[in-house]
């Protein structure tokens, strides 16, 4: 495998400082012009076509970027971004005509009734969208398409630590939208903290809560409304009522959940919590899952396997094995040059453990027992409220009306989303709201989720002149005729 090194790859040039400002000044300037072309939808929608064949013509391209940048295989890069950022396109574009309706308000007071009231919903302005590398593609085209559709220009920075696929997108995007539209800044954090400085009329920020701090103290100081999409330690968790018959497919999915793109992923399987009747068999049937099944011959040479993005978190990863005071029942090998860490198991760990102090964000899948579901409520509360994601498998019923186990942990426990007895899949709904709350973010996008959230919802009243007798009662000098209460 032939990896990037470091952030500061030459691959990727930085956008110069004095750049910055005059551009995103441009870009609010032509969206106030009369000839503002975003006003148009069918311009809107020319963009996103451009935008679906920028990609759909160059995905062979955009996963070689990305197995450059992290070492990820092109089927994995393909199914969990490509495909789904597609839809979303299509989703967005198929659906745009019917999203810029104005909608009827009804259920007025009778002296209203006559009076045209609705909604409608309009664009912000200039949005700046910030991506992180994990899933860089769909993380990117996912808000950009959603800003568009809803008929705003976009600042676009994507992250510096995947160079060659930054490069890449810069390249693609910058070529397929108007630039009158759409602008791109590339650099670490000098460049981000330039984008930063500049009044925008929403930011999208996706990344670590560390950052996200420092973003939406930035847009405080211009009141400028952020979206936070952030990330946490999203649990695992497993029902008592488990039967054989089904222990594989919840080891495979939990397995999966964990190792995918080497554990850099948001909703990822952060840790298990498992009934203490079935920790020792649901152990080693995961062990058996990574080592026959999933990742029978991983090593890290093995091109169908990613690697960490960079040194530090390599190394945040590889202490946590070092300092775990549970036990590794598969995995532990790492390899300095590479960056790889091979997927780990940590059976017996408590809620101290340094594996769960903070968001792991890498191949290492720390399993916890519990006694009773209170207690497995109360340790997910009391350590990492609001995750991202939760999982719940079991082999009784899915519903909440009919499983009381998981009405009681939907009941308590707040997550970004809820998925029983799969992982991940819910990023890929198109029309579906995705989001965190509490720690793990606010506010949500996908497909009409997105239309909104670029959006502002503008009620209008066109008031008749008529109709002044009927509203009389409004007015001084009051008396007890007029009292409507
Ligand atoms: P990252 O390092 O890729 O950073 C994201 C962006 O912030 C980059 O564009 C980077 O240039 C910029 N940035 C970094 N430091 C900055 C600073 N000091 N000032 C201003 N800007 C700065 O992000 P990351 O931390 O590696 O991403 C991983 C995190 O993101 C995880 O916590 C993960 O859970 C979370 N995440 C959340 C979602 C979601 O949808 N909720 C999706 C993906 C990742």
């Amino acid at each position: 495998k032939t990896l990037s090194t470091t952030s500061s790859n030459s691959v990727l040039t930085s956008t110069p400082l004095d750049e910055i400002e005059p551009n995103v000044a441009r870009l609010h300037k032509q969206f106030h012009s009369e000839t503002n072309k975003l006003a148009l939808v069918q311009f809107r929608l020319n963009q996103l076509r451009n935008l679906y064949f920028a990609v759909k013509d160059n995905v062979d391209a955009i996963c070689d970027a990305l197995r450059k940048d992290f070492g990820r295989a092109a089927s994995e890069s393909k199914n969990l971004e490509i495909a789904p950022g597609l839809s979303e396109l299509l989703h967005t574009m198929s659906l745009l005509h019917k999203w810029i309706k104005p909608e009827k308000v009804t259920d007025v007071p009778l002296s209203m009734k006559s009076t045209p009231i609705y909604v409608e919903r309009i664009p912000l302005g200039v949005i700046l969208i910030i991506t992180p590398f994990n899933y860089p593609f769909f993380l990117s085209l996912a808000p950009i398409a959603g800003a568009i559709a809803a008929g705003n220009a976009v600042v676009f920075k994507p992250s510096e630590l995947t160079p060659n696929y930054s490069a890449l997108i810069s390249k693609l995007f910058s070529e397929a939208l108007d630039k009158d539209i759409f602008y791109v800044v590339n650099g670490g954090i000098p460049e981000t903290t330039k984008v930063l400085e500049q009044k925008y009329d929403k930011i999208m920020y996706t990344g670590n809560n560390m950052v996200g701090t420092i973003v939406a103290k930035k847009a405080a100081e211009t009141l400028t409304p952020v979206i936070l999409e952030l990330g946490g330690k999203s649990p695992a968790i497993v029902l008592p009522d488990i039967t054989d018959k089904h222990l594989n497919t919840i080891a495979r999915r939990i397995v999966w959940g964990r190792f995918t793109n080497a554990g850099q992923t948001c909703v990822a399987v952060d840790y298990v919590l498992v009934h203490e009747s079935l920790k020792a068999k649901l152990v080693a049937e995961m062990k058996k899952v990574v080592q026959e099944q999933l990742y029978p011959n991983v090593n890290k040479n093995d091109p169908s396997y990613t690697h960490i993005i960079h040194q530090r978190a390599y190394n945040n990863l590889k202490e946590v094995i070092k300092s775990t005071k549970g036990e590794v029942v598969v995995g532990g090998d790492t390899d300095d040059a590479s960056r790889y860490i091979a997927p780990t198991i940590i059976d017996n760990v408590s809620w101290t453990d340094s594996s769960m102090k903070n968001e792991l964000f890498g191949p290492i899948l720390p399993v916890l027992s519990y006694k009773s579901l209170g207690d497995a409520i109360e340790g997910i509360i009391g350590n990492h409220d609001t995750p991202l994601a939760q999982y719940i498998f079991t082999s009784s019923s899915t519903s909440r009306t009919a499983n009381k186990s998981v009405d009681q942990i939907l009941r308590r426990v707040r997550s970004g989303a809820t998925v029983v007895n799969d992982v991940l899949l819910h990023v890929a709904l198109v029309n579906a709201p995705f989001g965190g709350v509490g720690n793990s973010g606010h506010l949500n996008y996908h497909g009409w989720y997105s239309f909104r959230a670029f959006t502002h919802e503008r009620t209008i009243m066109e008031q008749k002149l008529w109709n002044e007798g009927v509203l009389s009662v409004r007015y001084p000098p009051f008396n007890d005729k007029k009292d409507k209460a």
